[in-house]
Formats: C-alpha cells, sequence, structure tokens
C-alpha cells in the first residue's frame, strides 16, 4: 500500500453529547487486561460478576439478565425479535426518534404494527396507552423510557399497570436513562428492559444490557414459531451466560472487562447517589441555560436530566456552535434530530460527564462560542450554576 499513516491519536474530548460519555480511567485500565479465553474460569467469574452488576443497576433479580455483545440497538432487537410472532399485534409509543426504530423493528420481525404518535417533547400519557389497548389486541407494548431526540423522560409505571390490565407485557428502552435516574425494573413491573453501554453507564459502546422477567422468559420459551435470530435469540444466549456455558459466540472479553468497571464504579458511588449527582448537574446547567437567555426544546416537568436540546438562538447556526465548541474545547454536544435538526444542539450529562467541572466548561465555552457567533448572552450562565454548587 503506498500511503502513509498517522499514529493514532484523537486527542482530549469531552464527550457532552447523546453518547458515548466520557469514560473513567480506571475503565480505560480495565480495557488494557491481559484477555483470557472467553471459557476460562477466570472469565466465567467475570461474566458471573457482571450479572450480578447488571441486576444491580436494573434493579432486578430477573434471572435473564446478560449483556449482549451489539449495540444498544443490538439489544431493542433483542427485545423484539424473541417476543414477536408472526401477525402479532405490537402497540409502539413513538415520541420520537427512538420509538420510530422501534416501530420499523416490530414490522421487520414480522409484526403487526400499531403505532401511536406523541408530539415530540411531551410524553405519553397512561390513558393514551389505555385507549390505543382498548382498541386493538396487542399483547406487547413498546415505549422509551428517555427519547434522546427530545430529551423528554417518560413515565413508565403507570402505563405497565395499564399493559399488565390488558394481558400484555410492557419493552421499556433504557438506552440513556440507565444508571442516571431511577428504573427501578423490579417495583415498576417493567417485563422487558434494554439499555447501552456508552450513555450513564459511562462504559465504551458496543454492549446492550437487557433483562427480562418470568413472564417475558415464559412466553419466549413458548412460541410456537423459531426467533427469526439466530445472534439474539435468548434461549441460546442463555446457554452461554447461564450454568451450562455452553459457547454460543465469543464474547467481547475486554469490553465485558470494561463494563464490569464501569458498573464497579456505579455500585462504590451508590446508585441513589448516582442519580442525586445527575439532578445536581442538571440543575446548576439549567440555571445556567436559563441565565444566559437560552431555551430548552422541553418542558420542565418532562425533562431528563441527562439529556437535554437546547434551541440555538435566532439566526445563529447551531452546526457552527458545535463546530466551534469541538474546535477549541475539545466539546462534543449533539446535533438535533429529526424535527430538531438544525434548531437545537444536545447537551448530554451521562454518566461520567454529570460532574460540576463539565458543567462548568461547557457554560463557559458556550457563553464564548455564541459572542462569537454575533449573540450576546443575557447573563453569565457560569455565575448562576456557581449559585447552585455553592448553596
Ligand atoms: C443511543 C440510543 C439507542 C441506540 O443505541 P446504539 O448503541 O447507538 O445502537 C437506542 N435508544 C435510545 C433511547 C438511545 O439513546
Amino acid at each position: 500500500m503506498n500511503r502513509e499513516f498517522s499514529q493514532l491519536n484523537p486527542g482530549k474530548r469531552y464527550l457532552m453529547g447523546p453518547g458515548p460519555s466520557d469514560m473513567h480511567q480506571r475503565v480505560y485500565q480495565a480495557m488494557s487486561a491481559p484477555l483470557v479465553g472467553h471459557l476460562d474460569p477466570y472469565f466465567q467469574q467475570v461474566m458471573e460478576e457482571t450479572k450480578d452488576l447488571l441486576r444491580y443497576v436494573f434493579q432486578t433479580k430477573n434471572e435473564w439478565t446478560i449483556p449482549i455483545s451489539a449495540t444498544g440497538s443490538a439489544g431493542m432487537e433483542t427485545c423484539f425479535t424473541n417476543l414477536i410472532e408472526p401477525g402479532d399485534e405490537v402497540l409502539i409509543c413513538v415520541g420520537g426518534y427512538f420509538g420510530d426504530r422501534m416501530a420499523q423493528m416490530v414490522e421487520r420481525h414480522g409484526g403487526k404494527l400499531v403505532r401511536i404518535e406523541g408530539e415530540w417533547g411531551i410524553p405519553f400519557s397512561a390513558s393514551q396507552v389505555k385507549q390505543a389497548l382498548d382498541n386493538c389486541n396487542a399483547s406487547l407494548v413498546g415505549i422509551v423510557h428517555t427519547e434522546t431526540s427530545t430529551g423528554v423522560e417518560q413515565p413508565v409505571e403507570d402505563i405497565a399497570k395499564i399493559v399488565h390490565e390488558h394481558g400484555g407485557l410492557l419493552i421499556v428502552d433504557t438506552v440513556a436513562s440507565l444508571g442516571g435516574t431511577n428504573i427501578p425494573v423490579d417495583s415498576w413491573e417493567i417485563d422487558i428492559c434494554y439499555s447501552g453501554s456508552q450513555k450513564c453507564l459511562s462504559a465504551p459502546p458496543g454492549i446492550a444490557p437487557v433483562t427480562m422477567n418470568e413472564r417475558a422468559r415464559d412466553r419466549i420459551l413458548g412460541r410456537k414459531t423459531p426467533i427469526d435470530s439466530w445472534y439474539l435469540d435468548m434461549g441460546l444466549l442463555m446457554k452461554y451466560w447461564g450454568s451450562e456455558r455452553s459457547y454460543h459466540h465469543t464474547a467481547p472479553v475486554s469490553s465485558i472487562y470494561a463494563l464490569r468497571e464501569a458498573m464497579l464504579l456505579i455500585h462504590e458511588e451508590g446508585l441513589e447517589n448516582g442519580f442525586s449527582r445527575h439532578a445536581l448537574n442538571y440543575t446548576a446547567f439549567k440555571a445556567g441555560i436559563d441565565a444566559m437567555g437560552l431555551s430548552f426544546f422541553v418542558e420542565e416537568p418532562y425533562r431528563a436530566p441527562m439529556i437535554n436540546p437546547i434551541l440555538a438562538p435566532e439566526g445563529i447556526d447551531e452546526a457552527k456552535l458545535r463546530g466551534r465548541l469541538l474546535q477549541d474545547y475539545g466539546i462534543e454536544v449533539g446535533g438535533g434530530l429529526g424535527a430538531l435538526k438544525g434548531k437545537a444542539f444536545r447537551v448530554g450529562l451521562m454518566g461520567q460527564c454529570s460532574q460540576k467541572d463539565h458543567v462548568m466548561l461547557l457554560l463557559g465555552a458556550l457563553e464564548q462560542v455564541l459572542l462569537a457567533e454575533g449573540h450576546q448572552v443575557q447573563a453569565s450562565g457560569v455565575s448562576a450554576a456557581a449559585i447552585v454548587y455553592n448553596s
């Protein structure tokens, strides 16, 4: 090959977009630990610890709690492919980009899609779901807990009750929110829940934690038709992750080390303390954004603490703002998705990024790049956030 390659050197970044988020030094170290075989007794111990830590973050006792060896979208696909049989009616609540992805998967896996459309920026009410279920025969319902495209946090506890009253099972997407806010899978009676490694868990992308309760397991084991994916078949996967330990695929050993270490950090901090930290840093960030005279896309009561679209001021190109933040400060924020494309930028305060230093840096940097683009902020965001931290 007749070309030169430079040495890998991405430089320093602050990953304050919709994921991946910053990783702790200990997680980098875990990734560089020596490889062992995936059926090595040492790795088997790591697998057991990983499952236990997953149960801790999901707040569940579910036996079927494993990391899928692929990204969050594969977690989504695992849930739909295992639970849909051809012709099954499936209700999907679409309030943004990822709800729409769920709907696409239902159709690809042979389900009969019943779709209810929510307004972007507003969560679904339990009565909307009840009405939809009264008018169809869906026995499976999918909803996104934190819709990363809009920044809405969707209450799901009452929806789970309604789904159960109709004899159905509920799938909840917690890719963006697991580890950042309270999602007690067992006490909310979420039947099926999936997440991703790279958002509030602050591990590298490429792993999708999944948990399923006994109702979901029984439905899967009682299927009349085979699951239309070999790789994501939970029955086969549980023979690998369960006590049989029979070869299914080769677990990505280093990524599992990393996920385990990231969850160990969450365990050491304590889940509740982590939730409080996410809430505090969101509150300081909000104070800063409000003081600067900028606007959130979502009304306050519906906002998730870990991801928020901020509307670009009139006449300001949000892509230019993002470009300057990355160029001048190494800060990555996300662009707007779907209806918000070109109108908003999305700020993530996920996992290791939910820190005072990140919030203060971002607010200060934002003030400077806005000025550079010709927009004078109303007041200092940094000072307003400082008041929150000092109180
Ligand atoms: C990021 C995300 C996904 C997809 O995860 P990938 O790891 O990108 O495949 C799904 N749902 C939500 C809510 C997300 O934020």
